[in-house]
């Protein structure tokens, strides 16, 4: 019998307002399920929650309702400090302004991310060396990040979410800072480490760029208006 891959990351009834007058509903009741091996986008208009739902996918923000399960853990039963920990040790981030430290080599912004404080410095590093070769900046690890080109500084930024193995890969308009040649590189990176079997989620206002993923989730005014996997 077919088994179906893992369930990585899961939403259920998912709300999310915003104090103020008059409040925002961010998120509206969303349902996603994430399986090992996808590759998801996310996409929408501006304002219409994407980085809200990639906070809360993310365990950055808690939602005001509903339920958010990493790996199988319900994240509304845990302390701060546990959701800290699930963060750390499942889950890779990419953002549109890379978030590197510029005083530090793309070794070291890789080596020291968050991930696996547990793990000595020098398998740290080890670990470090081979993501940034998978994300093909091998020969650039010693490189402080203004010497390197937005696709580079991409590329580590995307090795330093790699690190560790992640359970679930999630980038907020990764290629909102690109070149369209550079943007394609990106994309055809993020499909490669697809195939060698990363989970990843991508948030996009980019319509072409999602309908060129596996799965497209579209969505409009806080809610989910189209997810391709549904038939
Ligand atoms: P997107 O990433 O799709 O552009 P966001 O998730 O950033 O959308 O925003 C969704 C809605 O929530 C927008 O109306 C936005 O103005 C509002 N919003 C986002 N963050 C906050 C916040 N911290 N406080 C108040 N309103 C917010
Ligand atoms: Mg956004």
């Amino acid at each position: 019998m077919l088994t179906e891959p893992r369930k990585v990351l899961e939403l259920h009834q998912v709300v999310k307002h915003y104090p103020g007058t008059p409040p925002v509903r961010a998120l509206d009741g969303v349902d996603l399920v994430i399986r090992a091996g996808e590759l998801v986008a996310v996409v929408g208009p501006s304002g219409s929650g994407k980085s809200t739902m990639l906070n809360i996918m993310g365990a950055l923000d808690r939602p005001s309702s509903g339920d958010v399960i990493v790996d199988g853990q319900a994240l509304s039963r845990m302390r701060d400090r546990e959701v800290a920990a699930v963060r750390g040790r499942r889950i890779g981030f990419v953002f549109q302004q890379f978030h590197l430290l510029e005083g530090l080599s793309a070794l070291d912004n890789v080596s020291t991310g968050n991930l696996y404080q547990g793990v000595s410095l020098r398998w740290r590093r080890q670990m470090a060396r081979e993501v940034l070769e998978r994300v093909g900046l091998g020969h650039r690890m010693g490189q402080r990040p203004g010497k390197l080109s937005g696709g580079e500084r991409q590329r580590v930024a995307i090795a330093r979410a790699l690190l560790g193995d992640p359970a679930i890969v999630l980038a907020d308009e990764p290629t909102g800072n690109l070149d369209s040649q550079t943007t394609e590189e990106i994309v055809e990176l993020f499909l490669e480490l697809n195939r060698a079997g990363s989970t990843i989620v991508i948030i996009t206002h980019d319509r072409d760029l999602a309908a060129r993923m596996p799965r497209s989730v579209s969505i409009l005014d806080g809610r989910i208006s189209h997810d391709s996997a549904e038939v």
